[in-house]
C-alpha cells in the first residue's frame, strides 16, 4: 500500500503558488503533515481527495493515477474535512445510514451492519438514536470518522481534526485515529505539533507550498541537538532578545516568557542547555525556509 506525490505543483488565478513541487511517499500507517496557517496543506488535501486539479505532477495511490481517474480514487479514500459539515436533526444512525447510501451500499441488512459496526468502532453505539447536532466537538469528529470508513478505503485524509477539543476529548479521538492507522493509510495535515508528536511515526513539515522535512519526528529532533538554549526572562526583555538571538520558540510560564533559542554555542551566561523537542524543530525549520526564500 503507497501513495505516490511527485513534482505537484498548484498556482491560484489570484498568483499564489500553493504547492511547489512537492513529493512524498508515503506507506501504511499514520503520516503527519505538519505546517503554520497558509503553508499549502488544504490546498494538497483537496488535490489527494480529488476535489482540484493540479498545474503539474502526478498522484498515485498504488494503481490509481488520482488526478487522471478521480472517480476511481473515491471508492478508496474517506476524507473527514476541516469542518465535517453535520445535518440537523438527524441521528447518528440515519446520518451513517444515509451516507453509507451515497457511497453505494445498496443491501439493507449490509449496510445496518456495517452502521452498527462503525457506531461501536467509534464508541458512538449507545448515542446512536440521539440528534448528531448536540453531540459534543469530539462526538462530532468521531462520527466524522465513521464516515470516512465507509467503503473500507485504503487511503484517508483528516485535515485539521483537533482544532476546537477539549483534553479529553483529543486523547479518545487520538485513540481511534491511532487504531485507524494501524491498517491503512492516514494523512494527518495540522498546525498543532503535538497532534504529530503523540501519533506519527513518519511526517513532513511544509511551508510556503514546499515540503522543507521528510522523515520520522525523532531523525527530526536528533538535527538541532546541542543547539537548543533556554531561559525565563522579563516581558520587557522580549524583543531585545528576539533582536539579539534565533528565538525558536516562546511561552509564558507563571507571567514570564521562557524561550528557546537555537545557537552553536552557548549563547550567553543565564542560558540552559535543554533537548530540543519537536515544536523547536518545527519553528526552526519554518524560520529557515522563510528566511532563505525572502533572501
Ligand atoms: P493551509 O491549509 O496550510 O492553511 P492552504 O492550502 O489553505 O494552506 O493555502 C495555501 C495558500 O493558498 C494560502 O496563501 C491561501 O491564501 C491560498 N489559497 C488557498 N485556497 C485558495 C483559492 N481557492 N484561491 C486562491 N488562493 C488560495
Amino acid at each position: 500500500m503507497k501513495l505516490i506525490i511527485e513534482g505537484l505543483t498548484k498556482t491560484y488565478a489570484n498568483g499564489v503558488k500553493a504547492l511547489d513541487n512537492v513529493s512524498l511517499e508515503i506507506g501504511k500507517g499514520m503520516f503527519g503533515l505538519l505546517g503554520p496557517n497558509g503553508a499549502g496543506k488544504s490546498s494538497l488535501m483537496r488535490t489527494l481527495a480529488g476535489l482540484q486539479d493540479a498545474d503539474q505532477g502526478t498522484l498515485m495511490l498504488n494503481d490509481i493515477d488520482i488526478l487522471k481517474s478521480p472517480q476511481e480514487l473515491r471508492k478508496n479514500l474517506g476524507y473527514l474535512p476541516q469542518e465535517f459539515g453535520v445535518y440537523p436533526k438527524i441521528t447518528a444512525y440515519q446520518l451513517l445510514n444515509h451516507l453509507a447510501i451515497l457511497k453505494g451500499v445498496k443491501n439493507k441488512g449490509e449496510r445496518k451492519d456495517l452502521v452498527e459496526h462503525l457506531l461501536q468502532k467509534v464508541n458512538l453505539f449507545d448515542k446512536r438514536h440521539k440528534v448528531v447536532k448536540g453531540f459534543s466537538g469530539g462526538m462530532k469528529q468521531r462520527i466524522g470518522i465513521a464516515q470516512a470508513l465507509i467503503g473500507n478505503p485504503q487511503l484517508i485524509i483528516v485535515d485539521e481534526p483537533t482544532a476546537g477539543l477539549d483534553p479529553g476529548e483529543r486523547n479518545r479521538f487520538h485513540n481511534l485515529l491511532a487504531d485507524v492507522g494501524s491498517e491503512v493509510i492516514v494523512i494527518l495535515s495540522t498546525h498543532i505539533v503535538d497532534d504529530v508528536r503523540e501519533l506519527c511515526t513518519e511526517m513532513a513539515i511544509m511551508n510556503l507550498g514546499r515540503i522543507i522535512y521528510n522523515g520520522g519526528p525523532e531523525d527530526a529532533i536528533a538535527t538541532l541537538e546541542g543547539q537548543v538554549w533556554e531561559k525565563r526572562i522579563g516581558r520587557e526583555e522580549l524583543n531585545d532578545y528576539k533582536k539579539q538571538y534565533q528565538v525558536i520558540s516562546e511561552k509564558m510560564i507563571a507571567g514570564k516568557p521562557l524561550i528557546h533559542i537555537q545557537s552553536e554555542v552557548m549563547p550567553a551566561e543565564g542560558f540552559k542547555a535543554v533537548a530540543p523537542n519537536l515544536e523547536d524543530v518545527f519553528f526552526s525549520f519554518i524560520m529557515s525556509s522563510s528566511e532563505s526564500v525572502t533572501l
